[in-house]
């Protein structure tokens, strides 16, 4: 049904009993407009480091607010924004903003802190990416070691020979490479030294439990000392609990972002949560 509100003003309405395809079809048609209404915003969960216990970096993690689903999750619009090619405009605009606060909190005196941003796989094969990102680190201020791009792995093997040689134009801008969510996809210790990373990212479904699991603490500390012997930086991911956190220092983990630390914040909180100097305790430090 189509109701005529005047002039070419025209709204769908859709069943009732919304289904998976309407409800898909509802949520593009608001994400094209999502960029020019400001739906957008990000969100920074601080990543700390395990020797100091000092905030170093955030990732940047997008939040849609619909006017009226209210939050939606990027798990559900990400990969919608990838089909329809939304994603570009998006993704610039996350690089843009990302940048720009991260200058923020180094003129700001907040510290020396880095910004991680994710990559989608469109993104990353767009082939003015590198252009792109010159004129967001020109333009906003962004000295480039302070940015940490964010990929996966199964986005990087599709054309394992292309995405090596995107990821050494895009480094030789002086960026940082983080492999995300590593161990979930097809993890071949190959790529991983053919690939030029500096950070690997443990996936939180191996940090989970980590001190009743023993196959997860097996993973973990196997995937900790490889990476290390690769020069990697290692930081596990959504860390919950104490003795997650406990664990993962003695196998000398060098950063840890989640939950027991702080959960993604609005920039306001962000740097709030920064400027009260709230620092990381592991409860039994080893040596
Ligand atoms: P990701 O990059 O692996 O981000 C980590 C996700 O884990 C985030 O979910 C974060 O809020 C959540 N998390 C952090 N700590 C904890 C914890 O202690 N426990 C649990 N259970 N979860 C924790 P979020 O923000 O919903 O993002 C989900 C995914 O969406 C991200 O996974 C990333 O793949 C994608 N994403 C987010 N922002 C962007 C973006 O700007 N661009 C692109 N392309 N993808 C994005
Ligand atoms: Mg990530
Ligand atoms: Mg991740
Ligand atoms: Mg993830």
């Amino acid at each position: 049904q189509v109701k005529q509100q005047g002039g070419n003003h025209y709204s769908f309405y859709t069943p009732a009993s919304d289904n998976e395809l309407s409800e898909r079809i509802d949520l593009e048609v608001a994400l094209r407009y999502a960029l020019e209404r400001d739906e957008f915003q990000l969100y920074y969960q601080p990543q700390v480091s395990l020797k100091t216990g000092n905030i170093v970096g955030a990732e940047a993690l997008i939040r849609w607010k619909h006017p009226q689903k209210g939050m939606i999750s990027p798990m559900k619009f990400i990969p919608i924004a990838e089909e329809n090619g939304l994603i570009e405009p998006i993704g610039e605009w996350v690089l843009h903003q990302a940048c720009q606060d991260s200058k923020g909190w180094r003129s700001q005196g907040l510290g020396s802190l880095r910004v991680a941003v994710n990559l989608s796989g469109r993104q990353f094969r767009t082939p003015n990416l590198r252009q792109k990102l010159v004129q967001i680190l020109l333009s906003t201020g962004c000295e480039p070691d302070y940015l940490e791009l964010e990929l996966t792995e199964s986005l990087l093997i599709r054309d394992a020979e292309l995405s090596i040689q995107q990821l050494q134009a895009l480094k030789a801008l002086g960026l940082k490479i983080a492999i995300d969510d590593f161990g979930t996809g097809y993890s071949s210790l190959n790529y991983l030294q053919k690939f030029p990373f500096d950070v690997l990212k443990i996936d939180q479904c191996f940090v989970r439990n980590l001190h009743t699991n023993k196959i997860n603490v097996a993973i973990t500390k196997s995937l900790i000392s490889m990476a290390h012997l690769l020069n990697l930086k290692v930081i596990a991911e959504g860390v919950e609990t104490q003795e997650e956190l406990q664990i993962l220092d003695e196998f000398n983990c060098d950063e840890i972002q989640g939950y027991l630390f702080s959960r993604p914040l609005s920039l306001e909180d962000f740097k709030a949560f920064v400027k009260s100097g709230t620092q990381l305790k592991v409860s039994q430090p080893h040596s």
